[in-house]
């Protein structure tokens, strides 16, 4: 085995490409969807070094200790099973996913997305999901600290916390890029996959 962990190195010397582990549950889904489980290839070869995982893939490229060359693993899966969480984190990604990336009230897809408290925060409205959406920068202007009705505004859906299927589903409309060839078969995505 490896002499020590901290001794490895890879043969690559691209160090923008970390070479991340595709994490799966031992059910072989992966541990989770968003953000999907990935490790650094340092934490999926300790992994393997302790025996908690089983390698599924590897990438071309290799790490070296001083007396050993591994491949450094593209797919690893849990031996152990892991309960997966019902919670829905309430993040940025979480949240716009809810709303398909467009501004819940002109419906438009944006690349500067921003969120809206419906019940402006001034007037006592919580940062939680059944009080925040996605507003582009004109909407989110346009209604500042009014509310939507005030100034000729309406939400699409009055927002609330979502399930984690429904978050599942809606993820099916948005892979994450720079998927990685032997990740495929382990995920849902209906897309061309990048080597
Ligand atoms: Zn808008």
């Amino acid at each position: 085995m490896l002499d020590s962990l901290g001794e490895i190195s890879t043969d690559c010397s691209n160090k923008a490409h970390n070479w991340p582990a595709l994490i799966l549950n031992a059910d072989y889904r992966p541990l989770s969807y968003f953000p999907l489980s990935l490790w650094s290839w340092q934490d999926a070869i300790k992994a393997v070094y302790l025996d908690r995982v089983d390698v599924v893939a590897e990438y071309k490229e290799v790490v070296r200790s001083a007396s050993l060359i591994l491949p450094i693993p593209s797919v690893i899966v849990l031996k152990s099973f892991i309960k997966p969480s019902r919670r829905v984190p309430f993040s940025r990604f979480n949240l716009f996913l809810r709303d398909e990336f467009k501004c819940q009230y002109c419906g438009k897809e944006s690349n500067n997305l921003t969120f809206d408290h419906v019940i402006p925060k001034c007037k006592g409205g919580k940062t939680k999901w059944e009080n925040v959406v996605a507003a582009c920068n004109i909407c989110n202007l346009k209604k500042a600290a009014n509310s939507a009705g005030q100034v000729g505004l309406k939400l699409a859906a009055l927002p609330s916390k979502p399930s984690p299927e429904i978050l599942l589903n809606k993820g099916k409309k948005f892979p994450p890029r720079n998927l990685h060839a032997t990740w495929r078969d382990f995920l849902y995505w209906d897309v061309e996959c990048e080597e």
